[in-house]
This record gives structure tokens, sequence and C-alpha cells, in this order.
């Protein structure tokens, strides 16, 4: 039986949300019983995301095995509900490294090291591998850049020569603009696809980002010339919640199409998904929630955050709607100007001086104003300065990462990180198992003793500090071994961790932190 694996390519720009098609699609299969992996490939020469600007990138995402991904990783999880492996995650970076390994230690024996046969076949061997260890019944394959891209030429060209070996249905994503209103300009899908058979590969499938419906003419042409049935011709309108994007697909026939390429079975559908995405369009009640962040520009950078504000609401029915603030902002002119409308306060993760104490401002805002407060992995480690500085009253309480000299340094750097030069893939990441103390509120959010969540962090809570602190009243509600993984407050709610619960959340399974504090916010 040939291996089945579904290849998506994007063409024309960036941005067309590839990494939405692609999850879409594999939630299409997943509903009918199937089990479906991602794989990305990423052609930068970075091994990983890991040290990448979330400026520049978006947001690091983290797997349970600690690999450091693209945020498209996020998306391929929250639809599909599935902790991914690493392995999924094939970068020119990892690709270049292993053939150069193999080069050295001499075993190409002599030969000169090729694109192809040899940067081909070990990509073509992975994907495989994937397929066999996850023991898939379908992979889909991301392909990340856009045809005609030098850094993913190879690649495409891998991909290619597997069509020869197993069972691919290769799906183009497109975009089709509107010149005016009812002008829909196809030359460019028709340009990109030509440009995709030029490298010997024909898609199954055109699948077309659109400003307004593709019109039967639109279709035709695209169909004609692109030489697609015109059924596989697929509109990717504008949605109200990316989570409709399957039901989308489902109403034009794509799983049918690709059932009927595979040989796949019809039974299944995707009512319970349905359900959720109705939530969320419908839900009446609103909850303002302030992201207290450095990177608020680019949304992107706390794109985890924002979708699992976004579960949890599906699941209580409360539409979060985010308030981004800019902490240098709060620095400048008081937290009060920006926080005074909120239901709640989020102080995600973060790197760098930058910004600090105005967040260290929102927290205290939001603690003496009793508004509901969720720290993140930094927003954990700046609820503690906050604390020890207003109310322990170490004034010079900080963190180790922003203030080598002080006295009180609450947060320091781990132990084991002392040594670490290297800056790629050297963090405490991944997930690690948290021990939860009965009768606190992260015990009512997770209502068991043992959890894991992911982290990605140099810093901790000084366990020289954590007797005092907690004698002050401030609450120990998680720990790793001796490491303080959540706190509270006990006054209000207020409660953070030191990991990265965002990155768990699934719209089928949302973080149960984040529901706990939305609903708290939600009572606001
Ligand atoms: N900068 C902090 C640390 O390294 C927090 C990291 C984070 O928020 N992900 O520990």
């Amino acid at each position: 039986m040939p291996r089945k694996f579904i290849v998506i390519t994007g063409s024309i720009m960036s941005g067309l949300g590839k990494g939405m098609v692609t999850s879409s699609l594999a939630k299409l299969l997943q509903s009918r019983g199937y089990s479906v992996i991602p794989i990305k490939f990423d052609g930068y020469l970075n091994v990983d995301c890991g040290t990448m600007n979330p400026f520049r990138h978006g947001e690091v995402f983290v797997l349970d095995d600690g690999t450091e991904v693209d945020l498209d990783f996020g998306t391929y999880e929250r639809f599909l509900n599935i902790s991914l492996q690493g392995k999924c995650s094939i970068t020119g970076g990892k690709l270049f490294r292993l053939i150069i390994e193999k080069e050295r230690r001499g075993d190409y024996l002599g030969r000169d090291v090729q694109f192809v046969p040899h940067l081909t076949d070990e990509i073509k061997k992975w994907v495989k591998e994937v397929y066999d260890e996850s023991k898939a019944d379908v992979v889909a394959i991301e392909v990340g850049g856009t045809v005609g891209d030098l850094e993913n030429g190879y690649f495409l060209e891998a991909i290619r020569q597997l069509s020869l070996e197993e069972q691919v249905f290769f799906i183009q994503l497109t975009y089709v603009p509107s010149v005016s209103p009812g002008e829909q300009k196809t030359k460019p899908t028709q340009h990109a696809t030509r440009l995709l058979q030029s490298l010997g590969i024909q898609p199954h499938m055109i699948i077309a980002r659109e400003e307004e419906k593709l019109k039967k003419e639109a279709k035709e042409k695209i169909s004609l010339y692109c030489n697609v049935p015109i059924e596989n011709v697929i509109d990717d309108p504008y949605v109200e919640t990316l989570y409709e994007l399957p039901l989308v697909f489902e109403k034009q026939g794509v799983y049918e199409i690709i059932a009927k390429y595979f040989g796949l079975r019809k039974e299944g559908d995707l009512e319970g998904w349905k359900k959720l995405v109705e939530n969320i369009k419908s839900a009446t009640k609103t909850s303002k929630i302030a992201i207290v962040g450095k990177y608020t520009d680019v949304k992107d950078a706390y794109l985890s955050v924002k979708e699992a504000l976004v579960h949890a609401g599906a699941w209580l029915r409360i539409r979060p709607e985010i308030k981004w603030v800019e902490s240098t902002n709060i620095e400048e002119e008081g937290a009060k100007k920006y926080l005074y409308d909120v239901d709640g306060v989020i102080v995600p993760g973060g790197f760098g001086r930058r910004g600090i104490e105005g967040k260290i401002s929102a927290i205290n805002y939001a603690r003496t104003n009793k508004i509901p407060y969720l720290g993140l992995c930094l927003g954990m480690q700046l609820m503690v300065v906050e604390w020890a500085r207003n109310v322990v009253g170490w004034k010079d309480a900080n963190s180790a990462e922003f203030d080598k000299e002080t006295k009180h340094p609450v947060i320091d750097i781990l132990p084991e990180q002392k040594q670490i030069a290297k800056m790629g893939g050297t963090m405490r990441l991944g997930a690690y198992e948290m021990r939860i103390e009965k009768g606190t509120k992260a015990w009512e959010a997770y209502g068991q003793e043992v959890v894991y969540e992911r982290h990605r962090h140099r810093y901790e809570v000084n366990p020289e500090f954590v007797e005092e602190l907690r004698k002050s009243g401030l609450v120990v509600s998680g720990w790793h071994k001796d490491i303080v993984e959540m706190v509270e407050w006990s006054e209000s709610f207020g409660i953070a961790t030191q990991s990265h619960p965002e990155f768990k959340s699934r719209l089928e399974a949302p973080a149960p932190l984040f529901k706990l504090f939305l609903k708290e916010a939600g009572k606001k």
C-alpha cells in the first residue's frame, strides 16, 4: 500500500493562510476517523525558530518535546487537538546540518554531495519516517514560502519525486484579486500554477483566497488554464472566525474529492466542531481583556494567547475582546489610562528589559483594583516582583534578568542555565510535570494533582525567597520538584504560571487556566 500524502503549496504571495488551510483540510479527514499528521517545511537556514525575533517572525511555538517551531504548529494543534513532535518540523537548517554531519563522517563514500539525490533523498526518507512512526493514515505537508522561492525549490523537487513512489494529492493555494467589485482576476493564479507545473507538479486542487466568491467564469478559467476539474477549484473566502474554515471546505465537497482520490470512506461529520464555531459566532456577552506586552503591534507574537481566549470563550459563550496595551505606554502614562475599562489583565511571556516596569505597574493596578489577572511565564515572574516590592516591601526586588545588582533577586537564573553560552535550543523547553496544591485556584482550574504544561524560559522564582514570599501571603499553588510553577493572590483573582498553558489550548480542549480566568473576567 502506498503511503498517502497531501501537499499544500502557496503561490503568488505570502500570508494567504496556508497553515489554516492545511489544518482545515486535516480536520476534514480527522472528522471521518482518520489520523492526520501535519509536517511543515521551512526553507530558512535557521535550525529552528528559537532564535528568531517575534517582531519579524511572530510567536515561537513550543512542542511537548521542547522543539521550538513555527507558529503554524500552533494552528495545527489547535485544530486537530493533538500534540505533535519536533520531527514534524523540517527546516533548511536541520537538513543542511544533517547532510554536512554525514559528509564529515564520510557517509557519502567519496561522492560529491548534491541537492539531487542526496538532499532530496533525505527529505523523502524523513517524511516517510514521520508517516510510519506516527502510524498516520495521511500526512499533510505544508510547504513554507511561495512557489518560485529559491529556498523551497529543493523541497518541491523532493515532493515531485515522492509522488512517483507514494500517493500524493497536490493542492495549490492561490489568490484571486478583484480589481473592482465583480472583476476577478485569475491571471496570477494561471501564472503561478504554470510555474508549479514547470517544476513537474500538477496540482489536483486549487484553493483560491479571494475578496469575493469566485464567479462561474473565474472558476472555468482557472480550471481550463490550470488543468484541474472545475469542481476542484475551491473558494477560500474571508471567515468570521478561522475555525469556520473546515466547515466552508466541507460545504464545497472538499472531503469527497480527497476521499475519492485516496479511496477513503465517507462516514463521520463535523457536528461537534460546528457547535463550537456557532458558540464563538453567537456569543453576545463580551469580556474586555488587556494583553500587556511589547510586541503588541505584531499581533501574531501572542497568537496562542489570543486563541486560548477564543477557545475558553467558545465553551463559556463569552466573546473575548482583546485590548492590546503596549507596556511602554503604561510606563509613560500610568496603568489607569489603559486598564480602567478592562475586565481582566494578561501579562504574557517575554524577554529583555524594555517595557518591564510598565508590566509591573499593570499587575499592581490589577491587584489593587481587584481586576482578574493571568500571568504567563514572564507574567508570573513579574507578579512575584510586584508582590515582593509592594507587599513584602523589598523596594529593589527584581528579576536578575533585568537587574544584576539587586539585593532581592526574587527571580534568578535557573542553576543549569548558568553555564550555557549558546542561544539556540538551550532554554528550559517543553512539557514538564507540575504538581498542583489542593484548595487553590489552580486546583479549581485543573481538578487534578499532576499536569503537564510547556515551558520556555531561563529564569525561575529564586528558592531563597520562597519561604518569605509565602509567609507574606503569596500562595504557591504549583511545583515542579522545588521549582515554583504557579503563584496566586488570595485577596482577589490573580494566578500565574511559569509555563505557557496557551501552547496546549485547543478549541476542543481549552486550557483550564484560561477558562477559569475568562470565567472570572466574565463576572465583572
Ligand atoms: N525572560 C524570562 C525567562 O527567560 C521569561 C521567559 C518567557 O516569558 N517565556 O525566564
